[in-house]
């Protein structure tokens, strides 16, 4: 089998020299342990904070060893009970065709008649940061004026269908026209191109006319500084990601954060693995909001485990329309 390695740490931008493809030595066969023909792989922009030597809520990569992240394959040998071979399934070991797991780590995918690979999207652990950040972390309710930038991603594009199935105002931030005219199409009441010419807080404040009541961050920087502007006394920010700073070497900049202190904002980062336990909640609220047609999705798709590396520093380049994925 073979795997995706980290040769060294990225320092800014990861880079394909970080990175290299190599045959390993597959896990034995164990009890309870079930070997899988991985069929899609998912890139994440939490795997660049694994890519740093730093303690975190994840423990870093080791240099040389095969990366890890979300997968979905079909069981191709099993000596563990409850899995046959055809079942598919999810679990943890990606960037790599071939994977032997504990049968105890994978989840059994049910065949609801919608592609398996939305099990690392909308269905998935970005649709759930995205429905337990608006709902939970924001407690963002009907009425609300909702903003969130990287709108046109797997998050962030969940986060607009959420917040307008439940009512909700919905303003989206993404880089480019074509993206932007895919957020509208989603339902977004507004949507900013925040690479088209001039200042985001301006863009926002057009918008936003009567300022925003939540803000769901994917993006931090001059993002959440133009939040802290437009924001509504009280309103609550669901600090989910900060992007724009994941490869960066500088400090970032605020001019704005002390309106924390003076409209009361409510300013709450979170990790969804905090709301693994309501997995079936979130399940029944998706299944009924995509029976009633409220739900859509879309994937950009990178051909071979080859082209895993290509889709993951794609995520820092807007290389993504949707989730980001890897069909091997
Ligand atoms: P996306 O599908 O949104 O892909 C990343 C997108 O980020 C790109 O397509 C790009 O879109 C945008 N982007 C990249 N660089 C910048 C930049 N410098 N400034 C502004 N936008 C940028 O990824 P996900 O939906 O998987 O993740 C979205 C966010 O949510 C990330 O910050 C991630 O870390 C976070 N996250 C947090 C979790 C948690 O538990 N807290 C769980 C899952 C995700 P564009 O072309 O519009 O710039």
């Amino acid at each position: 089998a073979r795997a995706w390695h980290l040769k060294s740490r990225p320092e800014a931008m990861p880079a394909p020299e970080n990175f290299e493809l190599r045959e390993f030595e597959q896990t034995q066969m164990g009890h309870g342990m079930i070997r899988v023909a991985n069929q899609w792989l998912s890139v994440d922009p939490y795997m660049r904070g694994r890519m740093r030597d730093v303690k975190s809520y994840v423990p870093p990569f080791a240099i040389d060893a095969p990366l890890e992240g979300g997968a979905i394959g079909e069981v191709v040998e099993s000596n563990a009970e409850g899995f046959a071979v055809g079942d598919m399934v999810q679990h943890g070991a990606g960037w790599r065709d071939e994977a032997v797991v504990n049968a105890a780590e994978a989840q059994k995918l049910p065949d609801l008649g919608i592609p398996v690979q939305s099990f690392l999207g909308f269905l998935g652990m970005p649709g759930m940061t995205a429905y337990f950040g608006l709902l939970d972390v924001a407690s963002a309710k009907e009425g609300d004026i909702v903003f969130v930038s990287g709108a046109a991603g797997a998050v962030g594009s969940t986060v607009i269908q959420i917040a307008k199935a439940k009512g909700m105002t919905a303003i989206g931030s993404a880089g480019g026209q074509e993206k932007c005219d895919w957020v509208k199409s989603l339902g977004a009441d507004a949507v900013i191109d925040y690479k088209a010419e001039g200042e985001l807080m301006p863009k926002l404040m057009k918008a936003a006319p009567n300022g925003i009541d939540v803000y769901f961050d994917n993006v931090g920087g001059e993002h959440l500084d133009a939040a802290f502007a437009v924001a509504n006394p009280g309103a609550r920010f669901a600090e989910c990601g900060m992007i724009s700073g994941y490869n960066s070497t500088e400090p970032m900049e605020f001019r704005y954060i002390m309106n924390i202190i003076g409209k009361g904002l409510n300013v709450r980062g979170f990790i969804v693995t905090q709301f693994m336990d309501r997995m079936g909640e979130f399940h029944a609220d998706m299944g009924a909001m995509l029976q009633a047609g409220k739900l859509t999705s879309q994937e950009t798709v990178h051909e071979g485990l080859e082209s895993q590396v290509d889709a993951f520093i794609g995520l820092f380049t807007g290389g993504n329309t949707g989730k980001m994925l890897v069909k091997v």
